[in-house]
């Protein structure tokens, strides 16, 4: 079991409120939301959080559900999926069927591609030319910007869908990698979003263009920016 405090960690609120529910706590014993915010300090909502652990069958009581408790206080009873394990969290992951409805708008939003490779239903694989892609609509654990965790629905093919190892979509990674941008990276990421596709940057035209040049002129370019 890994360390709730561990900076390591990569893990969303949900997983390190279980991980200090069992280190810090304890089964049987009694916390408050103040406790909580301290152990988390700049996390919103991470009380809620916390109450998402009852749908992996934790059992935490509060005063309206126990009334020997005082108003700010809940009590932890039982640990139930251990969700830091991210193989078991997915295997218990609160399940509904998937409607024919929702997949026909999850295939439409994904463009019909597998969102892990980028390959296209019915496409044949690189590699192996003989198999062709089969896309279903599967669930992905993803934690979100605000450290908070959903189960989310993507088109996956089924050959991504055999090798995945049911570690979280990371949101929260992506944005802060986002944020480490300089302005006009950041601004060209924003209009490549808007339009859903890369564009070239004037960088990677400049490159393209002088590897098209014939090698002497290729040659004196170098020169030229080297004086
Ligand atoms: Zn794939």
């Amino acid at each position: 079991m890994p360390d709730w405090n561990d900076r390591e960690l990569k893990a969303g609120t949900m997983v390190r409120g279980a991980l200090w529910l069992v280190q810090v706590v304890g089964e049987g014993n009694t916390f408050t939301k103040e406790q909580l915010r301290e152990a988390f300090p700049r996390i919103s909502q991470v009380d809620r959080r916390v109450r998402d652990l009852r749908d992996f069958g934790w059992v935490i009581l509060t005063s309206s559900e126990d009334a020997s408790l005082a108003a700010e206080d809940q009590r932890f009873i039982e640990a139930g999926v251990p969700v830091w394990d991210p193989a078991a969290r997915q295997a218990n992951a609160p399940q509904k069927t998937i409607s024919a409805k929702e997949k026909r708008s999850v295939f439409a939003r994904d463009e019909y591609m597998c969102t892990v490779c980028g390959i296209a239903g019915g496409e044949s694989y690189v590699e192996d030319p003989n198999r062709t892609a089969v896309l279903s609509v599967t669930r992905r654990t993803t934690v979100l910007p605000d450290g908070r965790e959903e189960v989310l629905l993507v088109a996956e093919c089924k050959r991504c869908r055999a090798g995945s190892d049911g570690s979280p979509a990371r949101a929260d990674e992506v944005l802060a990698d986002i944020k480490e941008l300089d302005d006009g990276d950041r601004r060209r990421l924003l209009r490549w979003m808007e339009r859903g596709r890369r564009g070239t940057t004037a960088l990677e035209r400049a490159w393209n263009a002088y590897r098209r040049l014939p090698g002497e002129a290729r040659g004196e370019v170098r020169s030229a920016l080297g004086e």
